[in-house]
């Protein structure tokens, strides 16, 4: 039988650990047939790169951190002269201080604001816009991750809500011009999982435990289920679908109080 990605590439961005939503999604695109690049923020974090890319076939592997204009023109460059084309972008990645992650959102400091924006949310129009010649008029897709404290108040997500709510309208902007260069944008909605990323978030193990007790489906989510979800929206079988928030969380979006 084909593979779902079988003669496609793909960019995953957002890789810090085995842990990281980027690496389920990677383990779901690799078993899918995909040749992927990923890229990492520092130096630190490709080490670890390194390691887990070891049990890839032929990847690439580059350093950006999308605070940088130019780390993302030097990343898509190097795809441009050594593969040529992109068919998926996988933008897993997300940065708010930890200071702003308790307490109360009204306390925000302006920097923090900004920063957690730029980082969280810009940073998927940076790259958007910086893969579009390598992207358009292949049917290819992008997508992003998100969180119901885009949409309810969370305890402690604070900024990081606000974050979400900007990238989710970004998914839907995105989509409306990218769709004409064949490209189609959406965002996976997951439930909390502890990643490095999560840890931040004052309280995280115990949301991890009230998700499990309460989604319909009883349990928590895994990082195989987001990658099995991610992987439909890279794949053809979603060729019909753009500017969605895809809600992959056992269900627990549909509760009440
Ligand atoms: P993670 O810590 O494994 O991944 C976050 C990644 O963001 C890291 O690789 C980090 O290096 C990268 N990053 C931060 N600032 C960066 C920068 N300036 N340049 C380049 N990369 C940068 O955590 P994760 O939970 O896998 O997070 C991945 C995505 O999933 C994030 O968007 C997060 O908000 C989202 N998400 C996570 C959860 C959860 O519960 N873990 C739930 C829903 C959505």
């Amino acid at each position: 039988m084909t593979q779902l990605l079988e003669g496609k590439t793909g960019l995953i961005m957002g890789v810090a650990n085995k842990r990281s939503i980027a690496w389920g999604i990677t383990n779901a695109a690799s078993k899918a047939g995909a040749r992927l690049i990923l890229t990492y923020q520092s130096e630190r974090l490709g080490e670890n790169v390194q390691e887990l890319g070891a049990a890839l076939n032929n990847p690439l592997l580059i350093q950006c951190d999308v605070a940088s204009d130019e780390q993302i023109q030097a990343c898509m460059k190097r795809i441009q002269e050594e593969v040529g084309h992109l068919d998926f972008l996988v933008h897993a990645l997300a940065y708010a201080p930890r200071e702003a992650l308790e307490g109360t959102y009204a306390a925000t400091k302006r920097a923090d604001f900004s920063l957690a924006l730029d980082i969280s949310a810009y940073s998927l129009v940076a790259v958007s816009q910086a893969a579009l010649p390598l992207m358009k008029d292949r049917q290819s897709a992008i997508v992003t991750l998100t969180y119901l404290g885009s949409e309810r108040v969370v305890h402690n997500y604070n900024v990081m809500g606000v974050a979400k709510a900007a990238l989710e309208s970004s998914v839907r902007y995105l989509a409306n011009d990218l769709g004409p260069h064949g490209i189609r944008v959406n965002a996976i909605s997951a439930g909390p999982i502890k990643t490095l990323a999560s840890s931040a978030i004052g309280g995280i193990s115990g949301m991890v435990k009230l998700h499990a007790e309460r989604a319909p489906l009883r349990k928590a989510v895994d990082l195989d289920e987001i990658g099995d979800a991610a992987l439909f929206l890279m794949s053809p079988l979603s060729r019909g679908i753009t500017g969605e928030v895809i809600f992959v969380d056992g269900g627990y979006h549909i509760l009440g109080v």
